[in-house]
């Protein structure tokens, strides 16, 4: 069977299972089972595929079939432009969190004194090593409560950030140390409610990094209240959530006293990040 076949096939497949984006899950895991990029697949469809080649990509197919997210198939994932590890036991990077990245950027490079910035429940790495690959002079550290987020992202840290960025294995803010100009967190966010039946569904992220409780703000609502006590006077606090949890946010950051308080949206247009100032410390 030729490259053009064998991606056919594998989209029809998907297709047939409703997955939205079969077309790029097909090709995405027939690059990897190739060990080619896409211009070089699109360039190859009339080539044959290896036996090896074919067995392994339609085992791959089978497991999408079964919601193993195409970036645990092929441990990798493009984030902010940057390959990232990604293994099962995290939270595959997605393409609204680079709003994240975006504002936290947009703020350093409009003031050169915002240095310090800390990534609470960094996962995979990416919103910190983006920053960090970004721009270098900026002091990056990390967190996260999962062993497993630990091992990868110091696998993201070394090939995409020169190790250089620290990571502190903690429950949110409990072993954090220090202040910092700047929290950024895509905290897990989904209520209980959707969180299990995604589970139900089948989704192997793991529920640690989706589970907000009961209305999803649990986790976030602990940050908010704890934040002001690690940023530095003038500090911004970033936080990713789902649109409908922007207003009960805003008024959480009010009460903890932050200023300045703007939501930002995401490429769909989707209210997705908000952001905070802390105001000056009462004497
Ligand atoms: N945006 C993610 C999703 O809907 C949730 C991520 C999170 O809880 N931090 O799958």
């Amino acid at each position: 069977m030729t490259v053009r076949d064998v991606l056919n096939e594998g989209s029809g497949r998907l297709n047939e299972a409703d997955i939205e984006t079969a077309r790029l899950d097909s090709s995405l895991l027939l690059c990897h089972c190739l060990k080619m990029t896409r211009e070089k697949l699109y360039a190859s469809f009339p080539d044959e595929v290896p036996g090896e080649a074919l067995n392994m990509f339609r085992k791959l197919i089978g497991m999408r079939l079964d919601h193993h997210p195409v970036a645990y198939l092929t441990g990798s994932k493009e984030f902010f432009g940057l390959p990232f590890r990604v293994e099962e036991g995290v939270l595959c990077p997605r393409p609204d969190t680079e709003l994240l990245v975006e504002t936290a950027l947009s703020l350093t490079e409009a003031d050169h004194s915002l240095k310090d910035v800390l990534d609470l429940c960094t996962g995979t790495g990416c919103i910190a090593v983006s920053l960090k690959n970004t721009d270098p002079t900026l002091n990056v550290s990390a967190s996260d409560i999962s062993s497993v987020a630990e091992k990868v992202f110091s696998i993201n840290n070394c090939t995409l950030a020169d190790g250089s960025i620290k990571f502190t294995k903690s429950s949110l803010f409990e072993k954090i140390e220090g202040t910092f100009d700047i929290i950024v967190t895509n905290p897990p966010y989904l209520t209980t409610g959707e969180t299990d039946e995604r589970m139900d569904e089948g989704w192997k992220e793991p529920a640690l990094a989706l589970d907000g409780g009961e209305d999803g703000l649990d986790l976030i609502r602990m940050i908010i209240g704890a934040a002001p006590g690690y940023l530095n006077e003038g500090g911004y606090l970033l936080i990713e959530a789902h649109p409908a949890q922007m207003e009960s946010m805003k008024v959480c950051m009010e009460r903890a006293g932050f200023e300045d308080i703007v939501v930002l949206k995401d490429l769909p247009g989707l209210d997705r990040v908000i952001r905070g100032r802390k105001g000056p410390v009462d004497v």
